[in-house]
């Protein structure tokens, strides 16, 4: 009867095996073609000081938008452009497009004079040789200060990457700030914070979820701001989509904080605007 199980098992699961399999390359042929065409474009979600409602700074998040397919999440194709290498090609992108956003903001829009970009930027960036190089250049172009920039890093992405620590001292010491993604995720957090040169931690959504109702998750959520608080470190709360989380968050201590109630990723327009209005007090 194993032997029967066994059979059925391989034709259910063979052919929807074989389905994603193929869907998968396409997934990958299709990010291929798509890199250095318009397909892609960049949303910039604001980060707000928790007691004033002001937009301190912008998480920069891609968008792709595939002719046949529609808009493509980037939980989605993100993982693909990382496993396959192309992440390296889109990502040059992504971070040129961010700095002469945030230059032409600084150059347009007296609003905008403290504004901090943020990109999210994946261990294979990191380790590609020049990346540094390639930093320094599109600040010298674009003229933004590297204090207005951040680069978003996940534990993960250091954990597994080569030599990347000291492409990351190398960052901090342009002045750039650096941000540790979902912060609380990944297995070895702590000690990244004794080897990184890190300036932020950014609460991980899953963390801020139940913060208000579930001991546990405010148990964390506030060792976290603490711990900030101990090392000098700005923290921002992330995924803030109630204002019972966000008064909750703030009491705990934390200044910053990005999410829905606030605002969902915008385009450069809506977020000059937002600049332009009065602050949104929660
Ligand atoms: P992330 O860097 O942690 O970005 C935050 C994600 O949470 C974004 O999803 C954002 O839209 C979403 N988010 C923000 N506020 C809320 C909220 O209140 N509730 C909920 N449910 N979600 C919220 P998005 O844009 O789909 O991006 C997903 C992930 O893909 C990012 O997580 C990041 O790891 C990656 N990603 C996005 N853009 C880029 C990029 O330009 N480069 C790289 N390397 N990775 C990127
Ligand atoms: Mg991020
Ligand atoms: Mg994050
Ligand atoms: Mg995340």
């Amino acid at each position: 009867a194993a032997k029967d199980r066994g059979k059925g098992m391989f034709q259910r699961y063979l052919p929807e095996m074989g389905e994603r399999i193929v869907e998968a390359a396409r997934l990958s042929r299709h990010l291929r073609e798509a890199i250095g065409t318009d397909q892609f474009h960049l949303l910039y979600q604001p980060i707000v000081d928790l007691d004033t409602g002001r937009i301190r700074g912008v998480e920069t998040l891609v968008r792709w938008v595939h002719p046949e397919r529609g808009p493509v999440s980037p939980a989605e194709f993100i993982p693909v452009a990382e496993n396959t290498g192309l992440i390296v090609p889109l990502g040059r992108w992504i971070l040129a497009e961010a700095c002469r956003q945030a230059a032409e903001w600084r150059a347009t829009d007296p609003n905008a004079r403290h504004l901090t970009v943020s990109v999210n930027v994946a261990g294979r960036q990191l380790e590609e040789p020049g990346f540094v190089a390639e930093v320094t250049g599109l600040l010298d172009e674009t003229g933004l200060p590297p204090d207005r920039l951040t680069i978003e890093v996940t534990e993960t992405a250091v954990i597994e990457g080569g030599d990347v620590v000291d492409v990351l001292n190398d960052l901090r010491a342009l002045g750039l700030g650096l941000a540790l993604d979902d912060f609380g995720t990944a297995a070895s957090s702590l000690g990244l914070l004794l080897t990184c040169p890190v300036s932020q931690l950014k609460l991980d959504r899953s963390f801020v979820e139940a913060v208000t109702t579930t001991d546990r998750q405010a148990a964390v959520a506030t060792a976290v701001i603490q711990m900030a608080r101990a090392l000098r470190l700005r923290a921002v709360a992330e995924g803030i989509e109630t204002t019972e989380q966000a008064e909750y968050l703030r009491h705990l201590g934390y200044r910053l904080g990005q999410g829905f109630l606030f605002a969902r990723p915008l385009p450069p327009g809506e977020i000059t605007q937002r600049l332009a209005a009065a602050p949104v007090r929660v």
